[in-house]
């Protein structure tokens, strides 16, 4: 597809000349309401209070409504470890339990606990398709399959709002990659917008009512989100009828009357922003109509209304902590109602590869000594960076989990092997102890250009981040100053290396000396000051056992939209051949390795992509220098996204965590020892090269971004071009084995209405109770250049014991017949021949049942009214 290729109609966002009004759905009484308020109080209503608050309007007894991210936990209205949440494995870890229901039961819970905090709008789930695997943010989404992503999404946004808590689905649409995101151009053809971006977002409209979608940062086609008339009015409330919330990501809008015609209804954050006064101007001067203003104060009413925002608390901004509707928490730990439930998710999610030899479950009839081994074994990453990163409550570790599990059945040994960190990791807590007092943790203080205290804080963090205003009123680019001092205990003497970060000028001290300074740039992304700021490092001897003081001192500078962040690292100061060769020895003398390997702190992330796919640092070479030692080698991969495993075929097992939250450790242990199954199916296919990858671009040429492979991204891409991925998409073993015996499909003949039901018989023929996940795909018997091989249809799961067989019924909706016809600006269904294939991934598909296709054209979209098609450069 060439750069022009042509996107006609309402994917070009171009606005209509005199656009008609949506008003959703509103009641009389919200029509009452909107008749008693003046413009101005209208327009108050369209934008922020501030970071995370509506405007509270007290004359029709209207309180604020509170928002907080998403999607992996409810983190309230601060980033503050006394106020910590619930971490939840990540959305590519949800992806790959293929669970709806238990998806439900995990937002449900999420809902709960976003109640507690005050919390009435999740900015989540986060919808966007996995387009490439170097996507900064790829771990936030379900997959790489819009119908995978959509059943996930539609069950996410239902459990929610069983808790009384509306969803913002992000990010309309095309966000798909990190770098330039504010401003690049994807340049999406309209039928792959339809068939495959949209799709999640239709679903979630279509069946659950959707709140809120959030509009993203970037453009679509030449016309930024915010003010893509096509994409938000058109489609979004004409068509699919969301009678919900379309808000900015934040700072997203940036004009004030194309946003206002385009279809935005609320500007997030405030209180500044494009509308306000200027907005009522451009209503006074005829430039935007009231009753578009209207329309959007209805949408808002309405939410307000399903969120219980009205009548609440004096309907003020104000109110001490635990107030609800101020976003703290009422209680001083997380109210996730079933703990083990963040446990079984991430076992339900973790996804085993391969299983040579039945590796797995360990088998403790043999295995007297365990060594476990990997950087991420010790230090793991639960979660991605960025606006989804919550403080979690505790988190476990593979290797404390696994030598709390093994106590007095197997001799656990732990060791790193190698670093995988691009920035000084933080210290472990329990290593730190405030210089004033005494107890554990660390002293922020913040003082004014001529060093007075303007205030103080013992913390148990090492990592802080404000967006909102500094403690003591001190402030940025200025002499002010924020200090962070620690008594360090070291664990083993040396050389040492500390790491300061934030954005401004830096010193290190210890023990009164200075050890090092230095200023460091803003980076390129806003996020990413609270994931990898700047840093400067000294390296010092540290004496084992005995206390240093450490300060670390930032001159914070002042940036556009970034916040203020202080960050301290120590580590013992590497030395690698040593660490490999003590990993390499203790799995020669073990009985069996597990490996943990991953990501590193700052590897995936919101506000910048992944410049490739090798696990990084020594890794690969870890796991290879094990593998050849001990042969009963288990590696499991802590990842988000897929990453490259040039040794998956020397080991015995491999499987994927990905980022599976604070229950890590104990989920881990419990797979691995057999207590539960690994219930996961790739929501991602895993390359065997990087050159093998369908779309291996997220950076923008020139600002575009062009979504040249059209439908082909995943395994759609890897089908057409004939390329064996390393694992397929839909791929996951269990602990058990399954027969597929037969299916019968009911009827036989596709079309707009209707679903196809298929009935799969599938038996359990391994030693164990299994949970199946049963997947359809609809393949057209003649395949067509540029279109998918196949694509998933359906997916239900079934659980039996051994010998026993399970009837699993799937409904492949009409729409999987079809295509979306740019021309007709309609969905067509081709006459022809197709298959449905049944089985356990996209490439192990054991089951076919024939279907027709009967109808030429049908399902007409309507093309609303911005007239013909026309093509846009
Ligand atoms: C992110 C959103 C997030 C918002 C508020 C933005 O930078 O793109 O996903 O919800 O910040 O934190």
């Amino acid at each position: 597809m060439s750069d022009a290729f042509e996107a006609p109609g309402r994917v070009s966002g171009r606005a209509p000349a005199h656009p008609a009004v949506n008003h959703g759905a509103c009641t009389g009484d919200d029509r009452d309401l909107l008749a008693a308020l003046g413009l101005e109080d209208k327009v108050r209503l369209l934008t922020g209070a501030d970071n995370w608050r509506t405007c509270p309007l007290p004359v029709i007894g209207l309180g604020p409504m509170v928002m907080s991210d998403g999607p992996a936990g409810v983190r309230g209205i601060t980033m503050d470890e006394r106020n910590p949440s619930a971490s939840l494995p990540c959305p590519s870890a949800l992806g790959a339990t293929w669970n709806p229901e238990l998806v439900r039961t995990l937002a449900f819970a999420l809902g709960t606990e976003a109640k507690s905090k005050g919390v009435d709008v999740l900015l989540a789930p986060t919808i966007n398709v996995m387009r490439t695997p170097l996507g900064g943010r790829g771990f936030e989404s379900f997959g790489e399959d819009p119908v995978l992503i959509a059943r996930l999404a539609v069950a996410y946004v239902d459990g929610l709002r069983q808790a009384g808590v509306a969803a913002a689905a992000k990010h309309y649409v095309g966000n798909d990659s990190e770098t330039q995101r504010w401003t690049y151009d994807a340049r999406i053809a309209e039928h792959v917008l339809r068939e495959l971006y949209l799709v999640p977002f239709e679903a979630c409209v279509r069946e659950a009512d959707l709140d809120l979608v959030m509009t993203g940062y970037n453009r679509v086609n030449g016309t930024t989100m915010t003010e893509h008339a096509g994409l938000l009015s058109g489609i979004l409330k004409d068509e699919w009828g969301f009678r919900g919330v379309a808000l900015s990501d934040w700072h997203a809008a940036r004009t004030t009357v194309a946003t206002a015609l385009a279809g935005l209804d609320l500007a997030m954050p405030g209180p500044e922003g494009p509308w306000g006064g200027q907005l009522a101007a451009a209503v006074r001067d005829g430039r935007v109509s009231e009753d578009q203003v209207d329309a959007k104060v209805l949408r808002i009413l309405r939410l307000a209304r399903r969120v219980g925002a009205f009548g609440r608390n004096g309907a003020s901004l104000d109110g001490p902590a635990g107030n609800p509707g101020n976003g703290h928490r009422t209680a001083g730990t997380p109210v996730l109602a079933d703990p083990s439930l963040l446990r079984r998710c991430a076992a339900a999610a973790f996804t085993l590869l391969r299983n040579d030899r039945g590796a797995l479950p360990l088998d403790l009839g043999t295995i007297r000594s365990l060594a476990v081994i990997g950087p991420n074994a010790i230090r793991p990453v639960t979660q991605g960076g960025g606006s989804a990163t919550v403080p979690p409550v505790s988190v476990s570790t593979p290797a404390g989990a696994l030598t709390e599990a093994l106590a007095g059945l197997a001799g656990v040994t732990v060791w790193p092997g190698c670093v995988n960190w691009s920035i000084v990791p933080e210290p472990e807590p329990a290593m730190l102890r405030d210089p004033e007092g005494g107890e554990p943790g660390v002293r922020l203080e913040f003082r004014t250009g001529t060093g007075e205290l303007a205030a103080t804080e013992r913390r148990t963090a090492t990592m802080f981040t404000w967006w909102d205003g500094l403690p003591g009123g001190i402030s940025r680019g200025g002499a002010d100053t924020i200090v962070l001092r620690a008594r360090y205990r070291a664990g083993t003497g040396g050389p040492h290396v500390i790491g300061a970060g934030g954005v401004g000028y830096l010193t290190v001290a210890v023990d009164g000396t200075e050890v090092a300074a230095g200023h460091t740039d803003p980076p390129a992304d806003p996020v990413e000051a609270m994931v990898r700021p700047g840093e400067i490092r000294a390296a010092v001897d540290l004496t084992a056992g005995r206390e240093a003081e450490i300060a670390i001192t930032l001159r914070p500078d002042d940036w556009p939209q970034g916040p203020v962040a202080i960050r301290l690292g120590v580590v013992p100061a590497p030395d690698a051949d040593a660490m490999l060769a003590e990993a390499v020895e203790a799995a020669r003398t073990a009985d069996a390795a597990v490996v943990v390997v991953g990501s590193g702190p700052a590897t995936e992330s919101e506000g910048f992509d992944r410049a490739g796919l090798a696990l990084p640092g020594r890794q690969d070479e870890l796991v290879r220098r094990v593998a050849e030692v001990n042969g009963r080698t288990v590696v499991v991969v802590n990842a988000g996204m897929p990453v490259l495993m040039p040794w998956a075929d020397q080991v015995a097992a491999v499987g994927y965590c990905w980022l599976p939250g604070q229950a890590m450790g104990d989920a881990l242990a419990d797979v691995l020892l057999g207590r539960a199954e690994p219930g996961g199916r790739l929501p991602v296919t895993i390359p065997a090269a990087e050159a093998d990858c369908p779309v291996l671009h997220s950076v923008p040429e020139k600002g575009k971004l062009v979504y040249r492979e059209g439908l082909l991204i995943g395994y759609r891409g890897y089908d057409q071009a004939g390329i064996r991925p390393r694992f397929p998409f839909g791929h996951g073993l269990g602990y058990t084995t399954w027969e597929y015996e037969s299916v019968v499909a009911d009827p036989q003949a596709a079309g707009p209405a209707g679903d196809i039901g298929l009935t799969v018989v599938i038996r359990n023929t391994g030693p164990r109770t299994g949970r199946e996940v049963v997947q359809a795909y609809v393949e057209p018997l003649r395949p067509e250049a540029g279109r998918p091989v196949r694509t998933l249809a359906a997916f239900a799961a079934a659980t039996a014991g051994p010998g026993q067989s399970a009837e699993v019924r799937l409904a492949v909706p009409g729409r999987a017949f079809a295509r979306y016809d740019e021309e007709a600006g309609a969905w067509v269904w081709p006459p022809g021949e197709f298959s449905v294939r049944v089985g356990r991934s996209s490439a192990d598909l054991r089951l076919s049942v024939p279907v027709r296709s009967l109808l030429s054209r049908t399902g007409r979209a309507s093309r609303g009214r911005e007239g013909p098609s026309r093509p846009v450069g």
